[in-house]
């Protein structure tokens, strides 16, 4: 115990010794430690815990383990430091030292890779050290940045380290290299590109122009540089970074892919391939999958640029199983549109279709709830879009969709350049997290390209448009009774086109089986599933051809009779109710007598806005069916609606005001009990009949 003897006994250490003594005993123990951090630690650990000792002499000993510590990379020594830390922070007093302390298990949680616990850590130094030297404070700041940006809060992360950097400023020696670096990488991520440039071009300044440790910032530099559409500039930092690169003996796979993509960018595609080959076989030496898998879709595109197709596909499908075995799943989600795009250019559908499939899959997987809502939605939307596009195809959707997809390509070269660069000085563990915080950020565009690229695989492929058709009549049918759905409603409503409905006044019957829930009641719900697609059936042998038929809900439907009057209502829901007093429902061998009830009005397609006019047709008809249900249902009544105004039909319509002020007239009324004297007027002219 050589070195043991060369540190002062603990006895010597004991409350009464005095300051010199102790600065003497720290520092003896600190040279211990730097000499052999693990021969050392158990006598220090020891004195850590000495409740004999002074806090504050042992909270200083504890960091400069800490410290020994994250030197000699043992940073299995926060087994020991946390329980001393949790010891001695209660004991300390709040001030420099504590903040210290906090700062030091911070740094040390830091390089472990637990980046909220530093988070904290950091936020406690600040918080006990507003006494301390500006430098000091402003290097927890930068710290606390970095822990921030680990956890993939970049915005907060480069508001702090542009707090420190404000602190910097005050003090005589000026901000870290790293911490201009830094800022100068997160303003990559956060698209500051002004700052970006502004900061990567300090960082160099004051590392000096050819210091080893520049290449990353060059890179930083340049991809500022491309978004600002500095090309040529971006070019030359390129080249720098690489000459320093060379001249260390380092060259830098990422920084030789960058000026593959500048030389591609600036028309110069075979430079680009050579650089990209040059990365992807450094990245292979590295046996680094990540990168390889962006090398090689870097030769992949490049190739496509210079028609070299098939070429191209082969070093996608590489790269595809680069991401796999790396496992970067935000990766191949953007790979998987140009693959797609390239075998369909071969004419390779199949393989495109199938891949399509991968991508939706994966879409899936990584979406969250939200995105996933999200793609529904779009994919819906899509659906319906799709029948109108087929009829409208025009130049100019198409070339907005090529415009679109553009812009999208070139979002996600920019993603894919600025994934190349790293965080100075933060260990790896980091960079996935910051890359699934932008691949997130993506995501929103990459459910929207999912969408174009369906709309490009369909229209393509006759052989598929058999597939989308039937999609398509999915999303606008109702399941159980092959009828329309109010999807296809609202559909027909909105579009231009001319419809089989055409622009004359029709009638809208809300038709509604009466007392239904007793079928289900009685023989169950898959019973009464039977009757309503048979009940549609019905709906169906009497509807004409230009007629629509909706199931509006459970068991209510929408007929829209097309090229009808007023006066032909009666004899339109005469006609249903024979057809389905006719119609045989038969459940478990039982005849179920079935009748409905019937709520007629007027409505006109040919109007400005269709979806108002039938909103407010559905109104009264719902007015009228509610009427006959009150009458002991099986019947039928209606309006001719007179007045122009919407607004006379505003709140809850008050049928026998509205039939006085003469805005409404009514179309006879068949129930099994009629109420001649309120319900009957002169004006239908309708005879008032009694069934039942
Ligand atoms: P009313 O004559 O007043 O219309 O009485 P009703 O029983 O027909 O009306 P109510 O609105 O009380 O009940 C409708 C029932 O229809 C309730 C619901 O369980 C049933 N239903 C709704 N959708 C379906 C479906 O898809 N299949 C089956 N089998 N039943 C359904
Ligand atoms: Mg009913
Ligand atoms: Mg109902």
């Amino acid at each position: 115990m050589q070195a043991a003897e060369a540190v002062p006994g603990v006895a010597e250490l004991s409350a009464g010794a005095s300051k010199a003594d102790q600065e003497a005993a720290l520092k003896a123990m600190a040279e211990w430690l730097a000499r052999d951090f693990d021969q050392a630690r158990p006598t220090v650990v020891a004195w850590v815990q000495d409740p004999a000792l002074p806090a504050e002499f042992r909270s200083r000993l504890l960091r400069s383990a800490i410290e020994a510590a994250r030197t000699a990379a043992r940073l299995t020594f926060a087994t020991d430091a946390g329980p001393a830390y949790q010891e001695l922070v209660d004991r300390l007093p709040t001030g420099p030292n504590r903040s210290q302390l906090h700062q030091s298990y911070g740094n040390l949680n830091l390089q472990r890779g637990q980046f909220e616990k530093a988070e904290s850590l950091y936020r406690l130094a600040l918080a006990d050290g507003s006494n301390r030297d500006i430098s000091k404070r402003a290097n927890v700041r930068s710290s606390l940045g970095v822990a921030l940006a680990q956890q993939g809060r970049l915005d907060d992360a480069l508001d702090q380290m542009l707090q420190a950097y404000r602190l910097f400023e005050q003090t005589e020696a000026g901000p870290s290299t790293d911490l201009l670096k830094n800022i100068g990488a997160l303003s990559v991520y956060l698209e500051d590109w002004t700052q970006a440039v502004n900061f990567s071009r300090l960082a160099i300044e004051q590392s000096g122009p050819d210091n080893p440790g520049s290449t990353g910032i060059y890179s930083n530099l340049a991809a500022a540089l491309i978004e600002q559409g500095k090309l040529e500039a971006a070019l030359e930092a390129l080249e720098r970074g690489m000459a320093i690169g060379a001249a260390h003996g380092q060259p830098s796979a990422s920084v030789i892919s960058n000026l593959g993509y500048v030389l591609r960018e600036l028309g110069r595609p075979k430079d680009a391939l050579e650089q990209f080959e040059r990365a992807a076989e450094l990245n292979r030496v590295e046996s680094d999958a990540g990168s390889l898998g962006i090398s090689l879709k870097n030769i992949g595109e490049t190739l496509i640029a210079l028609d070299r197709r098939q070429a191209a596909d082969v070093a996608l499908q590489k790269s595809m199983a680069a991401y796999r075995e790396a496992d970067i799943k935000p990766k191949r989600l953007e790979l998987y549109p140009v693959l797609v795009e390239n075998l369909e250019q071969l004419e390779q559908f199949p393989e495109a279709l199938a891949m399509m499939r991968e991508y939706r899959e994966l879409t899936e997987e990584l979406a969250s709830a939200d995105a996933q809502a999200r793609v529904a939605e779009l994919q819906t939307a899509f659906d319906l879009e799709r029948k109108e596009r087929e009829l409208l195809e025009s130049e100019r959707a198409r070339l907005a969709g090529e415009a679109e997809v553009a812009a999208l390509q070139a979002e996600q070269s920019r993603e894919r350049l600025v994934n190349a660069f790293l965080l100075a000085g933060v260990i790896m563990l980091g960079l996935f997290l910051a890359l699934m915080v932008r691949a997130l950020r993506l995501r929103t565009q990459a459910n929207q390209l999912l969408a174009e690229k369906n709309a490009e695989i369909d229209k393509q492929h006759k052989a598929l448009g058999k597939t989308n058709a039937l999609l398509h009549r999915q999303s606008v049918e109702d399941e159980l009774t092959g009828l329309g759905n109010r999807r296809s409603l609202r559909q027909l409503l909105g579009s231009k086109t001319p419809t089989a409905l055409g622009q004359s006044p029709a009638l809208l019957v809300l038709v509604d089986i009466d007392r239904f829930k007793g079928v289900n009641d009685q023989f169950g719900h898959a019973a009464g599933d039977r009757v309503l697609a048979q009940f549609a059936g019905a709906l169906r042998a009497v509807a004409g051809p230009d007629d629509v038929l909706v199931r509006w809900g459970g068991e209510e439907f929408v007929w829209l009779v097309a090229k009808a009057g007023i006066s032909d209502a009666p004899d339109r829901c005469r006609a249903l109710a024979d057809q389905v007093g006719a119609a045989d429902f038969k459940v478990f061998d039982r005849h179920l007598a079935i009748t409905c009830s019937m709520g007629f009005s007027t409505f006109d397609p040919g109007v400005e806005n269709p979806q108002t006019e039938f909103d407010l047709a559905l109104k009264i008809a719902d007015a009228a069916l509610y009427e006959i249900k009150g009458r002991g249902r099986n019947g039928w009544t209606g309006f001719e609606r007179r007045a122009d105004d919407p607004k006379v039909f505003e709140g809850s319509l008050d049928i026998g005001a509205l039939i006085k002020r003469d805005a409404l007239a009514r179309k006879q009324i068949q129930a099994p009990t009629t109420d001649p004297a309120g319900h009957s007027d002169a004006a239908t002219a309708g005879p008032v009949n009694t069934a039942g």
